[in-house]
């Protein structure tokens, strides 16, 4: 109870701090702009819909920055283990646009797996990001569309990415008149991306994918320090990466919007969830880059 009072005067002081980095950010756009933005409908590579659909060869290309950061390179184990993962992008019939991304078993070696609606997320979440300069007023409301609309975390369609996209008040036609936002779109879209496949990459480098083991009857201490252990080895990625910095700030902000889906599922239902683990990811995060931490003057989460 105490906890959650906490956590919404956490959330609302350090977005009440950001507030006016964000209106002098959007001043300084509004000006650049002259007031009335151009209107320009299409996205550099089309529209917004190809902005929102994942780009398979992109995810490659972010697979490979992981098998070339110095904590697999210096550990053979880890680099014959990434050498064979395969990445399939599926469509889940029972659930086409899932936001999963699983780390398994696959035809004697590993696959990851990703779903359509994580691609979106990490595309919106990116905006939302490139638009505040470090996280503030769009992504606050990226937050309170997420706290009401919880499902959004685990499964998102491409209309419904389409609509949060617009409700957000996020400019598109800003991020193409505006090439360097442009391009922090795409950095921190693509980081949340690299952060979220570094900590499978680190699933199957620790040697916690067996296709003799069911997951889902592992006990549940042991899953959760498996978890642990994946995001340890992806904090370790983001030290050594060049995209590092954003890896940083776009996992920090994932686990904060999943702390807020996990706190609104909890209000909402009595079953809740019996171990929601992202205020615990996030201030482990936050402990393993304190000079980061304070640059984007993130404050350590107390527990729900
Ligand atoms: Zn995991």
């Amino acid at each position: 109870m105490g906890g959650n009072d906490e956590l919404n005067a956490r959330i609302k002081s350090r977005m009440d701090a950001m507030n006016k980095r964000i209106a002098d950010r959007m001043a300084a756009l509004d000006a650049r702009l002259g007031g009335t933005v151009a209107v320009v409908k299409e996205f550099p590579d089309g529209s917004l819909e190809s902005w929102l659909q994942p780009d398979f060869d992109d995810i490659k290309m972010l697979f490979d920055y992981i098998r070339g950061s110095n904590i697999v390179r210096d550990n053979p184990v880890y680099s014959a283990a990434l050498d064979k993962v395969d990445l399939l992008f599926l469509t889940d019939p029972a659930n086409p646009e899932s936001n999963k991304v699983n780390a398994g078993a696959y035809r004697g070696g590993r696959k990851i797996t990703l779903y359509a609606g994580f691609v979106r997320l990490a595309r919106i979440a990116g905006s939302a990001l490139a638009a505040d300069l470090g996280g503030g007023a769009v992504f606050k409301r990226l937050l309170d569309v997420v706290f009401e609309n919880p499902a959004w975390a685990d499964s998102i369609t491409m209309d419904e990415a389409t609509d949060l996209f617009i409700a957000l008040g996020l400019r598109h036609d800003a991020i193409i008149v505006d090439e360097a936002m442009r391009h922090e779109a795409v950095d921190r879209s693509s980081a949340a991306i690299l952060a979220t496949l570094a900590h499978e990459a680190g699933h199957i480098a620790l040697g916690h994918v067996n296709a003799n083991v069911d997951y889902y009857k592992v006990n549940l201490e042991v899953a959760r320090n498996q978890e642990r252990q994946a995001d340890s080895f992806m904090s370790s990625v983001i030290a050594t990466v060049p995209f590092g910095e954003h890896m940083f700030e776009a996992e920090m902000f994932n686990d904060f919007l999943n702390a807020v889906a996990e706190k609104s599922r909890k209000e909402k239902s009595d079953r809740g969830h019996t171990h929601p683990l992202s205020v615990e990811r996030y201030n482990n995060l936050l402990k393993d880059h304190p000079d980061l931490a304070e640059k984007y003057g993130f404050l350590q989460l107390e527990s729900a």
